[in-house]
């Protein structure tokens, strides 16, 4: 295949030996959010480059040089988004959900970053947002935490470290920008030239860069303990409080910011040492700037991103990626009329048992290879139609799996009943 005519570099096609995956991970944290009250917005994948520039941050990686930006046929500067706060914010205000009202929503879809594709950051990736608004104080962040706790619970996640810090208050982090400043500037010749222009623009971001040259630095850089400002000391404390008495472990990095200018006070990184460099595979924080700054009333709010693909990467590294869903049954039939008898037997069954799953042979073809591809689906269950069954309105169930590979004619009702006992058996499995 010609390479313009290839998926885009950094952007996949997700295959069905693998779609099943994902459907598991966005059912187990569709199901999670639903029981903790929160509840679906869906916005365009597209927004005004505006929005972008005026929430993430003009001096950021992701401003700077990750976004998909293009003008429209009418002369609009457009984005593909590159996260989903900006666009959640965005719509609550457009349609007055914070007016005097709490808010739980979720999200999920794709995102664009123009990145250096590598394992674990495309180009197109997959996230699972969640915001929280109008709750200053820190259950809000506690209940986002300890939700995501219980998705990697459900969804068998080894070992992911809660790394957390606070950025303080603006103030704090005014003071805290200034310390920096001044031993960034002592060291000058040990800056990259990312992080010499950051001195200039947005000192804090020196501390997020990738680059492992500066580490060391970065490791000696001052921590944001000694500017904080009491509030938020306060507010960190009762958050801490708060994850030790419902027992999620964390360990205070106090060097961590994200890669976005919007956060005060809490930020934290759910990270995995089992995938590289590309370690986190969800991130959030409390932004109480973020609904004032795009022309909202000022609105306390917290919310985390987790990135789809790095999760499922980290399933299938310990082996325990969800597993594809087999069909109970394989409908085998070869003989005159059988495909008419396929079709009518497998719709009244489909009518009578709305949770089995049945795959009906297409396409004729013998025994011989319609058995093949009735082993090759993974099904428990045979129903054949052979000419005599056709003719005398019964149906074979052959067990294809477990012990005895037994096999009994039966009538309508008999293989109602088999099929019956196939499903209940895999219990709540759908
Ligand atoms: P990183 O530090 O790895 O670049 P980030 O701070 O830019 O991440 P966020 O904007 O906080 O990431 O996004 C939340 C999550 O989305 C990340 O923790 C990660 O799991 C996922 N993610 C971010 N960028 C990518 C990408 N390019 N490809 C795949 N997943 C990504
Ligand atoms: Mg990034």
């Amino acid at each position: 295949m010609s390479k313009g005519l290839k998926s885009v570099r950094g952007m996949h096609d997700v295959l069905p030996d693998q779609s099943h995956e994902w459907r598991a991970l966005e059912k187990v944290a569709a199901t999670t959010l639903d029981h903790y009250g929160y509840r679906e917005i869906r916005m365009p994948i597209v927004e005004n480059t505006a929005l972008f520039k005026r929430s993430i941050g003009e001096v950021t990686d992701i401003v700077e040089k990750e976004m998909y930006t293009f003008e429209d046929r009418n002369g609009d500067s457009l984005t593909l988004r590159p996260e989903g706060t900006a666009g959640c914010v965005r719509a609550c205000i457009q349609h007055g959900l914070l007016h005097n009202q709490q808010q739980r929503l979720w999200y999920q879809g794709p995102m664009f970053r123009h990145e250096r594709p590598q394992k674990g950051r495309y180009r197109q990736f997959q996230q699972i947002g969640v915001e929280t608004f109008g709750v200053a104080g820190p259950e809000a962040e506690a209940e986002l935490i300890a939700m995501t706790a219980r998705m990697w619970r459900e969804l068998n996640v080894p070992e992911v470290e809660l790394q957390l810090n606070t950025l303080g208050s603006p103030e704090a982090r005014q003071r805290y920008r200034e310390q920096l400043v001044d031993y960034f500037s002592a060291h000058r010749d040990r800056l990259d030239e990312d992080s010499q222009r950051r001195l200039e623009s947005n000192p804090l971001r020196i501390l997020d860069s990738k680059n492992p040259e500066m580490q060391a630095l970065i490791e000696s850089a001052p921590a944001i303990a000694d500017s904080l400002d009491a509030e938020s000391s306060e507010h960190f404390e009762r958050l801490r409080a708060m994850l030790d008495a419902i027992g999620v472990p964390y360990r205070v990095n106090p060097r961590l910011v994200r890669g976005l200018d919007y956060y005060t006070r809490t930020v934290f990184e759910w990270v995995t040492t089992r995938l590289g460099a590309q370690g986190t595979i969800c991130a959030g924080g409390r932004y109480d700037g973020l609904v004032a700054q795009l022309g909202g009333r000022a609105t306390p709010a917290a919310g985390f991103a987790m990135g789809v693909e790095r999760l499922l990467e980290l399933l299938r590294e310990v082996g325990a990626a969800p597993a594809p869903v087999a069909p109970h049954a394989y409908l085998v039939a070869v003989g005159q009329g059988a495909d008419q008898a396929a079709a009518a037997l497998s719709e009244r069954l489909r009518n009578d048992l709305p949770a089995l799953r049945l795959r009906v042979n297409l396409g004729g073809g013998g025994f011989k290879a319609q058995f093949k591809r009735a082993d090759k689906s993974g099904a428990r269950l045979a129903l054949i139609l052979g000419e005599d069954e056709i003719r005398s309105g019964q149906v074979v169930v052959k067990h294809l799996r477990g012990e005895s590979a037994s096999q009994s004619s039966h009538d309508y009702a008999g293989a109602l009943a088999e099929l019956t006992a196939i499903i209940d058996s895999n219990g709540t499995d759908q």
